[in-house]
């Protein structure tokens, strides 16, 4: 029995419990987070204190619950210290040995730095409110999982984001409950004398903010968190890391300024205290990051300990080691501060001193037509700041292209310098136990060859398969159930009121999932456009369906609750209540068993907003199948047989129209397809052809949409790319220094650049394919020279008056100079293709250090 006292403690600290020697090794294994996404090390602490773990899931906890004779009969228990010593053994192995990035990257960077809001690595580290934070955690497990030298930077939100619970009337609680850093899987970054280390940062007419650094270990990477809760900070300084996405736009800016700049001061601190290497790339996961590239230019400029270069050659040094990744096509959801902000928090004496303030400002300036000038825009400065960037599908690639094209208004969309690297998941977090199991008895590896994990997972026993799913079904409905009546209590629902949740969900019906956070463009309720039809699908006697949806609305988006309120009201109707149920509090551990739980994964997001969408990933390596419109990464990977496209009427203005259209679809297909093939059985009750789509979804899907498919991704097109122009402009500064000189005289230049008239030779008007192209192009170049600059005919197929097709750019060489600076260049392609042709001749900048032809912005076309 456990009882409270009513009495404010004077003191608070926590007893960490003394491991008797023989298991000092649970002291390791609870340190490092790789125990989640590692079953074995999660038996040996289910075993320590089955109740404890069963409740919590969380090791420290189940450190610190048991008691000492517990501990000891454990260190006497020859089975237990197997098991133990088997955990141990495998985590060490896999904290040493060669992985993929020791095996196959040749001068790959010795450390790359990964900068993000959140981090969502475990539920029992709430560091994060949606998916930006989960693919930050899979990014920083999978870098682990293949020896990528990553290091993480977030900060410590002592709230987290939020707790959400109903109201009776089914709206949105919040509330933010204190963590402990001492209950947390975090130890503190300490320096020689053993007092916590610390950063600091200068505040306008304030003290400076200090913030201590904590480490989460993530298998072999390491998680730096800042937070500003140090003894002696002033109440509004401590608040700096309360809570995550809170506050007005001045609480924003002080955590951004301390995850940017106090973040490159963390990770110094850590190569200085630890002796780990000083990273050579940046990575900052969506804007909020950017100032780390105004606190490295201050190094490099300012820093009595630094090269002291000017600021041009400090920006292309800081542009050539970074990455920036954007994250959101919705505007909304780019970081925007009033510029008399960032005048007041980099003034001379600011956060970054030393850097001038006009430089700032004019890094996040939107100056392009339809810019505000009002505004200092965290996206655009991650641009500037980055000689390389990415969306994080190959649609929202392209919509980034668009969106940002203002900012290289002299090129075509397709050259705005964006490239895409499609997110991906870490199977072994979202990946149910024995559906791993299956595959691996299967000989089946989705991170091996695509061929093989094909022919492999062919074999699988149909009727293996339907009783695994029926497994995790039934897992999730049992969860559910306890998770909605939680709930309800809180509601303020009596125990005798409730009987009805004992048989709420069917572990034998169709079970969609929709879970995800709110925002209108998710549209949560789109399900509900037609609630009869919805019904009719839900309790149809025959084919049932039965929903299980979650969804976190942001505290400040009464929109957002609303929508929730709307879906709980219908989901209370006794009619329905036990085929459709939105649990409260959507997080790591409600996800764990309702993506496996799931046969359909359902997103029905307002294209093309989703900039990717990771859930129906996770569904998918589960055996789940999406239905979804046609957004994010499904736009990419949909193949018309691996799930369900919902039409998207996205060309039509009128949003009611659209929903309604969407939602008809999405009930067509529905009833149509989905329920048919679902209860659609053979002799022996199984779905054959339902089973021929699951494993259909993982043979296409499986490889693609791993996190280590990922991560290898950004480390071959960005990161390695990254070290090594980095490389080329450290090393001693004389590039960079030379770069910068030479963008500056280029640019002003540039006005005089023209191509000044076009000769050919070759084919007429009537060409035949195979004949020969020769152009000589009469360029004016003023005072730049031919190697400053690469002269390009461009070629393709000709489209209505004024447009080129798919075109290829051929690089012509100077051939002859004469007065003035005019340079004839020349060369020639073969035709190899019938149809309209036409061509065109541009002058585009050329320096060995440029990534793209785009970089300076500056073209000249005849
Ligand atoms: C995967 C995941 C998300 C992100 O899902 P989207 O499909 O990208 O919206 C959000 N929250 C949790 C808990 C997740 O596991």
């Amino acid at each position: 029995m456990h009882y409270r006292v009513r009495m404010r403690a004077i003191r608070r600290f926590t007893v960490r419990p003394v491991l008797p020697a023989p298991i000092a090794a649970l002291g390791s294994l609870a340190g490092n987070l790789r125990w989640s996404w590692h079953p074995a090390t999660q038996d040996v602490f289910a075993e320590v204190a089955p109740d404890a773990w069963a409740a919590t899931h969380d090791p420290v906890h189940v450190l610190g619950s048991v008691s000492r004779e517990r501990l000891e009969e454990l260190a006497g228990d020859d089975g237990f210290l197997a098991r133990l010593g088997q955990a141990e053994a495998s985590l060490e192995r896999y904290l040493a040995e060669d992985r993929w990035y020791q095996r196959q990257v040749a001068d790959g960077p010795r450390a790359i730095a990964y900068f993000s809001p959140e981090f969502g690595i475990t539920a029992v580290l709430p560091q994060y409110s949606g998916g930006l934070g989960i693919l930050a955690g899979d990014h920083l497990k999978a870098a682990s999982d293949l020896g990528v030298p990553i290091v993480g930077v977030g900060l410590l939100y002592r709230h987290g984001y939020f707790s959400q619970a109903l109201s009776r009337e089914g709206w949105q609680q919040e509330s933010y409950p204190l963590l402990d850093p001492d209950e947390l899987p975090i130890t503190a970054l300490r320096e020689p004398d053993g007092t916590p280390a610390t950063i600091s940062i200068a505040q306008p007419g304030d003290r400076d903010l200090v913030a201590r650094i904590w480490v989460a270990r993530v298998g072999r990477v390491p998680l730096l968190m800042l937070d500003t809760a140090v003894e002696g900070a002033p109440d509004h300084h401590v608040a700096v890391t309360d809570r995550l996405y809170g506050g007005n736009s001045e609480h924003r800016l002080r955590q951004e300024l301390l995850l940017g700049v106090g973040g490159v001061r963390a990770l110094r601190a850590y190569s200085r205290l630890t002796g780990a290497p000083v990273p050579e790339v940046y990575h900052t996961n969506e804007g909020h990051a950017g100032f780390q590239g105004l606190e490295r230019i201050r190094e490099l400029t300012v820093d009595a300990a630094g090269p002291r270069l000017d600021i041009d050659a400090a920006l292309e040094v800081c542009r050539a080691s970074t990455v920036f990744t954007t994250h959101t096509p919705v505007p909304a959801g780019i970081d925007r501060f009033p510029r008399t902000l960032i005048e007041q928090y980099f003034a001379s004496d600011g956060a970054t001193p030393g850097v001038p303030l006009d430089r700032v400002l004019a890094l996040g300036a939107e100056s392009y037509p339809g810019g505000d000038p009002g505004v200092f825009n965290m996206a655009v400065m991650g641009f500037r700041l980055a000689q390389r960037a990415n969306g994080v599908s190959q649609l929202h690639g392209h919509v980034s292209r668009e969106m940002f094209h203002g900012l290289w208004p002299a090129f075509d969309e397709a050259e705005v310098p964006i490239t895409s690297i499609t997110n991906g998941v870490h199977a072994p977090t979202w990946v149910a136990r024995e559906f791993q199991q299956l595959v691996a008895e299967l000989g089946a590896d989705p991170d091996g060859d695509p061929a093989e994990f094909a022919q492999a997972i062919d074999t699988a026993p149909s009727r293996r398969m339907w009783e695994l799913k029926r497994a995790m079904r039934e897992r999730l409905v049992l969860d559910a159930r306890d998770r909605l009546r939680a709930s309800w209590r809180k509601r303020g629902a009596a125990e005798a009121e409730l009987g009805w949740i004992d048989d709420a969900l069917d572990p034998d019906v169709l079970t969609i999932g929709f879970a995800r956070r709110v925002p209108s463009y998710k549209r949560l309720t789109l399900m509900l456009r037609d609630p009869a039809r919805l019904k009719r699908l839900l309790l149809d006697p025959e084919r049932p369906i039965q929903l299980v949806v979650a969804g976190k609305a942001h505290p400040a988006d009464d929109g957002g609750k609303k929508l929730i309120q709307d879906l709980v009201r219908f989901a209370d109707d006794p009619e329905v209540r036990h085929r459709i149920v939105f649990l409260p509090n959507y997080d790591i551990a409600m996800a764990l068993p309702l993506y496996p739980g799931c046969d359909v994964w359902l997103n029905n997001p307002l294209r093309p907003y989703e900039a990717c969408g990771t859930s129906g990933m996770k569904a998918a390596l589960n055996g789940g199948l999406n239905l979804s419109i046609l957004d994010g990464w499904w736009d990419e990977w949909f193949d018309g047989d691996n799930g369900w496209a919902i039409p998207s009427a996205d060309g039509l203005d009128d949003p009611d129209k659209r929903d309604d259209l969407e939602a008809a679809a999405l009930y067509d297909l529905v009833e149509r397809e989905i329920a048919p093939r679902f209860y659609d059985r053979d002799a022996d009750g199984l779905p054959i052809r339902w089973l021929e789509m699951v494993r259909h979804t993982l043979v296409s899907l499986a490889p693609k949409v791993l996190a280590t498919r990922m991560v290898r991704d950004y480390v071959t097109e960005l990161y390695a790319p990254a070290a090594t122009s980095g490389r080329a402009l450290d090393d001693g500064f004389a590039a960079a220094i030379d770069l910068a000189a030479w963008k500056a005289r280029v640019a002003a230049g540039w006005h005089a650049v023209r191509v000044e008239h076009v000769e050919s030779s070759g084919p007429g008007d009537a060409a035949e394919v195979g004949a020969e192209l020769s152009v000589r192009a009469f360029v004016a170049l003023g005072d730049l020279r031919p190697a400053d600059v690469a002269v390009q005919l461009v070629s393709g197929r000709a489209v209505g008056e004024d447009e080129i097709a798919d075109p290829t750019y051929t690089a012509l060489s100077a051939v002859e100079s004469y007065e003035g600076g005019r340079v004839c260049f020349a060369g020639g392609i073969t035709l190899d293709r019938s149809g309209a042709f036409g061509y065109t001749v541009r002058v585009v900048p050329q320096e060995e250090h440029l990534a793209s032809v785009a970089e300076l912005g500056l073209v000249a076309t005849a």
